[in-house]
């Protein structure tokens, strides 16, 4: 059973002002100003930051709340796997690690692929987190200059089919369908490029 108890905090960040462990094992936060949107980026990130301090604190020291972060994980895992977003993300993922032509050879709409040899950090134009121990795959913006025209893989697949597949593609959902319609239409467009002769 989990007894309610204030989590030690020992901050001296205006924002979280204390935590604590409800009677269903669910870590609530007191914070001096509830308006999230109303702060700024660098508090925001910094109250994250905290956030994130006691829930790693409270996994490794509470075993309780650590069992039922492992069954909130798995019961979230478990309804998230047949969502699409899931489906997304994962098969993105996949084809654009393992297959150079995918990423460079497809004609991706608003973002391209990019694989770096070593994690690299950028700093994600959508969700603003720039994932300090940095990441291999990334979205860059086409025609986009410098940091501004990053995108995480997270917010990138989180976009519907339609818009986060390649024109031309956008019903597909396999990497074999894939292959075969950039076959067809590599093939026509080389036969308008240069028609057979009569
Ligand atoms: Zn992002």
């Amino acid at each position: 059973m989990i007894v309610m108890s204030w989590a030690k905090t020992h901050f001296t960040h205006p924002l979280v002002l204390k935590s604590c462990l409800n009677r269903s094992g669910t870590l609530m936060h007191v914070r001096a100003r509830n308006n999230w949107a109303d702060l700024s980026y660098e508090d925001r990130k910094v109250d994250s930051e905290r956030v994130a301090g006691i829930y790693t604190r409270l996994y490794w020291n509470n075993p309780a709340f650590r069992e039922r972060r492992k069954q909130q994980a798995t019961a979230w895992n478990a309804a998230r796997k047949h969502s699409e977003e899931y489906k997304r993300y994962h098969a993105l993922r996949r084809w654009c690690l393992n297959y150079p032509w995918v990423r460079d050879e497809l004609p991706w709409k608003s973002h391209r692929p990019i694989l770096y040899q070593e994690r690299t950090q950028h700093t994600c134009f959508s969700c603003q987190w720039d994932r300090r121990s940095g990441m291999k795959l990334w979205w860059k913006a086409i025609g986009g200059k410098g940091d501004a025209g990053f995108l995480c893989q997270t917010c990138y697949a989180r976009q519907d089919w339609n818009t986060a597949m390649p024109t031309g593609f956008e019903d597909l959902r396999r990497l074999n369908e894939i292959a075969a319609r950039k076959k067809q239409l590599d093939e026509a467009a080389r036969s308008v490029s240069s028609p057979p002769k009569a």
